[in-house]
């Protein structure tokens, strides 16, 4: 039998911009809902320390920046259901939502799903996730399988070099294979990574497949130079993949408007097409994607709810 409760907010998301949207919408007096999802903190628990969050001079450790914004926003009165959102019904007010088989209706919705791991679709990637392949060097780096063994890195952004330097804790040497011949990483991360004396980029690069499944455990990796041709094998026994993200969507595809990848198109502010259903966050931005901006967009898109309700009441 399903259960309906009412609410004013529920919050899909529990990264920096859903406990920043329920810091506000709490102090609104809203007592917001916010719904976990299966990664309570989301992406930026599986981070070691951040070190660009205002207001922490030395850098904190991810999970503890999430578990401090939560303190902070259940203070106030918000909420935290851990639960995931089965299906959404925007075509009425109050919007309902089913949540691990239970029934819960709200007012306003403020999406903050964000976003997960990109996958690199090579042979081997999927069988042997877990078995020398992962997407977290902060979560499996330290497994004694990885210990003082050659390790490889895939991708040139933040996450790859954050990654990477991580890694030299661990493995013998760190390659550091990327599809171009310089990194995207921001500049302070980039020259780190490439002054660091156990990361070897490899260059030009890109990883063909990932071996060995016949051996259901990864003892290296195909590679192929992009501006050559040449193909070699690279001994390895893990390979970490950070290439990217991909929003958390799939949910509201066709109820809400999104771009080819998935992105929520933000309209006003943080509306989205459905009025009193607002975004905000990585799940609805390419571009900056930082935990500060998240958090920034968590407070606009509170704002906007609460002042959505308002003119409701009037
Ligand atoms: P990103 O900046 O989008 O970089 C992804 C990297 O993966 C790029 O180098 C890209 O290559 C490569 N790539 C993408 N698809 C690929 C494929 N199919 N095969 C091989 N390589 C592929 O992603 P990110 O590094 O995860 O960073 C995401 C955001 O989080 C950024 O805004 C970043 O600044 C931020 N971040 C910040 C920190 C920090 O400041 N401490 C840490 C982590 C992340 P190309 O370069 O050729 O496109």
């Amino acid at each position: 039998m399903l259960r309906a409760s009412m609410e004013q907010v529920v919050i899909i998301g529990s990264g920096p911009a859903g406990w920043t949207a329920a810091l506000y919408t709490a102090r609104a007096q809203l007592s917001p809902l916010v719904l976990t999802g299966l990664q309570p903190g989301g992406l930026l628990t599986t981070t070691t320390i951040v070190e660009n969050f205002p207001g922490f001079p030395e850098g904190v450790d991810g999970y503890e920046l999430m578990s401090r914004m939560q303190k902070q926003a259940e203070r106030f009165g918000a909420r935290t259901q851990f639960g995931t959102v089965e299906s959404v019904d925007f075509s009425q007010r109050p919007f309902t939502l089913v949540v691990d088989g239970e029934k819960v209706q709200a007012q306003t919705v403020i999406i903050a799903t964000g976003a997960s791991h990109k996958h690199l679709g090579a042979p081997g990637e999927h069988e042997l996730e877990n078995k020398g392949v992962t997407y977290c060097a902060t979560c499996d780096g330290a497994l004694p399988v990885f210990r003082n063994k050659p390790l490889v890195v895939i991708g040139g952004g933040d996450s790859a070099c954050e990654e990477a330097a991580y890694l030299t804790r661990f493995g013998s040497v760190v390659y550091l294979v990327h599809r171009r011949d310089t990194l995207r990483a921001s500049k302070i991360m980039a020259e780190r990574t490439l002054a660091n004396p156990k990361i070897k980029p490899i260059w030009d690069s890109a990883v063909t497949e990932i071996l060995d499944v016949t051996q259901d455990k990864v003892t290296g990796v195909k590679l192929k130079n992009l501006k050559t041709g040449a193909e070699s094998v690279l001994d390895c026994a893990g390979v970490f993949i950070a290439i990217g993200h991909v929003p958390n969507t799939n949910l509201f595809k066709g109820v809400i408007a999104t771009d080819e990848n998935g992105f929520v198109i933000p309209g006003t502010g943080a509306a989205t097409t459905v009025p009193g259903v607002f975004v905000a966050g990585d799940c609805a931005d390419h571009v900056y994607r930082q935990a500060i901006t998240a958090a920034g967009a968590g407070c606009a898109a509170a704002i906007d709810a609460e002042r959505f309700l308002a003119a409701q009441a009037v």
